[in-house]
């Protein structure tokens, strides 16, 4: 089987509220697209604290349905810095999650932070990878996930929209600025992604298309803008598969 995995999407409030825990009709679509793998990252979670515990109990619940074809994320609040370790142990150790994804505007947590530093290193403890939102500032812009990149060279840090269009020059020169940091290629418009796949080594990019929406599928646009760039063979491999594979454990 060709691998094409997507490495950032989310498990939305309209699917749930449709759907419940079955995650069945959310694939037909991916598969339409030839993907065979989602990253599903935390979403109410990253607004409101209170629902992350929940949140993390109903993407365990939606992906372990998907027969693998659904790798969950968890998230934390590190204004609680204590209860944020323990559930990401608990995600990371008795729920299988694939990694960790932080929104460091929305959740109001500085990748700068001390309890980023420790959360790093329980990461990669765990050989988990750490997903950020990237792109305009506050807390968010790819030099400072660079660093704490830096910081802590066992930890895998992706970009996760690699800059979005402002800042995609800043997230190929974060890529260059350490081996552990990865870009995954989804935000900036069409030319932006050609700057990253001319800069950045291609080991180090993943691809995803910010599915969050029932109504409106994010795939139908960056499936396509990804067709245009006409990969080659070999980066298709790297960006579709390998790398994923690599970095997911998969
Ligand atoms: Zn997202």
């Amino acid at each position: 089987m060709k691998l094409r995995v997507d490495a950032h999407t989310h498990w939305s409030q309209d699917w749930a509220q449709r759907d419940g825990d079955d995650p069945s009709r959310w694939l037909a679509r991916a598969r339409a697209y030839g993907i065979t793998h989602s990253v599903v990252l935390p979403l109410p979670g990253l607004a409101d604290a209170r629902v992350i515990a929940t949140e993390h109990d109903r993407l365990a619940r939606v992906c372990a349905r998907s027969g693998g074809a659904m790798l969950p994320f968890c998230t934390a609040c590190l204004a609680q810095p204590e209860e944020a370790m323990a559930e990401i142990r608990r995600c990371l150790g008795e729920l299988k999650f694939r990694g960790i994804k932080f929104h460091p505007w929305l959740q109001g947590c500085s990748v700068s932070a001390p309890a980023m530093d420790a959360v790093a290193e329980l990461a990669a403890d765990f050989g988990a990878p750490i997903v950020f939102h990237d792109g305009p500032p506050t807390y968010a812009l790819p030099s400072q996930m660079a660093l704490l990149a830096q910081r802590h060279p066992r930890t895998a840090i992706i970009l996760g929209h690699s800059g979005l269009f402002e800042h995609y020059q800043e997230a190929a020169a974060a890529v260059h600025s350490a081996p552990n940091v990865w870009a995954c290629l989804c935000g900036p418009h069409i030319e932006g992604l050609r700057y990253l796949l001319a800069r950045c080594p291609s080991n180090r990019l993943l691809w995803g298309t910010d599915t969050v929406s029932m109504n409106f599928d994010t795939r139908s646009y960056r499936v396509p803008l990804m067709d245009r760039l006409g990969l080659t063979e070999a980066q298709e491999t790297a960006i579709y598969g390998v790398n994923p594979e690599r970095i997911l454990r998969l």
